[in-house]
């Protein structure tokens, strides 16, 4: 058994990083100004985004989507049961209704055949995850959007680098929102990017994101600034700090390499675990895309153990394997049982992931050896608890 942790997730942060937070610091400009501009603008052309706002969070990215479109009371959104809090959360608190779409059981992506069935004429918006990376599939996805006069919001959380039909997530017809919370593939500590072809629509979220000011309002105690400045209209504090965007300018030259090396771990988990049929593993998708392996999730077969995937979670720590759960399915979480309740056998593929899926650990500067001592312990207490 390993002697140290191995935590299923940790950002990888060198020199180059921590002296550009270092200068920001020095310079005695930390919050939002020329770095922010930068990572913006450096960004941007990463996924070929024609406007890109950088944001306190994903979850801000999607508030003020949502805000910006005049999402309210009574509007209804398409989405995904497999995904993180804020995905509904901010529809929820917009007043507008969540409505799920089950997965496709090998990707665990929403099953884009089965949006159209749930489309009324109160439906404003289309919210597909790029789950663990894996492009959706956006055609489909797009045209149904054309036809019904939808938007579609990426929530490319995950998808940093993902492609779609050779295409960036970032560039599409569509908002995505990406999130540079530490366990993403890029990091800024926390952060978010809202990316558009739609100018005016980023106009709105870029007002909105600071008091409603204009957008070079950030300049007002510069040299090249004025300390007057006009509220356009309400808004909110979301904005980004320098010390953030320092963080993202040294991650963003080394995203591609990331990708490769979580690319190269997974793959050796595919391989490892080929032979192991307590295990279902994560698959491609049957079109061209590239896989960013934001995630490892397989899905424990629980029937063919003596645990649950909570106990088998707990085994593989006391080896000193930590995991993830990404995710319990939306409508298994209090509120949503409470307040949203599906109907039972609804959403089957999403109920079989909720209970057996767990993330492994997958981060860029695991060794060879740390990938070894997962497979080796899962294949352990797999072999201690089968039926
Ligand atoms: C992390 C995450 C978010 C939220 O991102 P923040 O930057 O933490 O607000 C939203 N959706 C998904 C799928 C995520 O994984």
């Amino acid at each position: 058994m390993r002697q140290e942790f191995l935590p299923f997730s940790r950002p990888t942060i060198d020199d180059d990083e921590i002296n550009e937070v270092v200068d920001s610091l020095r310079s005695g400009w930390i919050t939002t100004g020329p770095k922010v501009k930068r990572f913006e603008d450096a960004f941007a052309a990463y996924v070929h985004a024609p406007f890109a706002v950088p944001l306190s969070s994903a979850t801000a990215g999607l508030h003020l989507t949502l805000l910006a479109l005049g999402i309210t009371e009574g509007d209804e959104i398409i989405t995904t049961p497999m995904t993180f809090a804020s995905t509904l959360s901010i529809p929820v608190l917009c007043g507008a209704r969540p409505v799920l779409v089950d997965i496709e059981p090998g990707t665990l992506n929403i099953d884009a055949a089965r949006i159209r069935e749930k489309i009324t004429p109160a439906t404003r918006a289309i919210i597909p995850v790029h789950f663990a990376g894996q492009a959706c599939d956006m055609d489909p996805i797009l045209a149904l959007a054309g036809e019904f006069g939808l938007t579609v919001i990426e929530d490319a959380a995950h998808a940093a680098g993902t492609e779609y039909k050779g295409k960036r997530i970032g560039s599409l017809e569509s908002v995505s929102i990406f999130s540079f919370h530490p366990n993403k593939n890029l990091t800024t500590g926390e952060g978010g990017m809202v990316c558009t072809p739609d100018e005016s629509l980023a106009e709105e979220v870029s007002l909105l994101k600071f008091h409603g000011m204009s957008r070079e309002a950030w300049k007002r105690f510069a040299a090249s600034g004025t300390p007057n400045y006009d509220i356009m209209m309400p808004g909110f504090k979301y904005n980004m700090m320098d010390i953030q965007a320092a963080i993202g300018i040294h991650q963003l030259p080394k995203l591609d390499g990331f990708i490769a090396r979580r690319t190269e771990i997974a793959e050796f988990y595919n391989r490892e675990f080929a032979d192991v049929p307590e295990l279902a593993l994560p698959s491609y998708a049957p079109y061209d895309q590239r896989h960013t392996w934001h995630l490892y999730t397989p899905l424990v077969r629980i029937e063919q153990l003596t645990i649950d995937r909570d106990r088998f979670m707990e085994e593989l720590k006391k080896l000193n394997i930590g995991t993830g759960l990404h995710y319990k399915a939306i409508h298994h979480h209090a509120w949503y049982r409470e307040n949203m309740p599906q109907p039972a056998g609804s959403l089957p593929h999403a109920d079989y992931a909720s209970d057996r899926i767990l993330s492994l650990p997958l981060f860029p500067t695991m060794s060879d050896e740390d990938a070894r001592d997962v497979v080796e312990a899962v294949k352990d207490v797999i072999a201690r608890h089968r039926k």
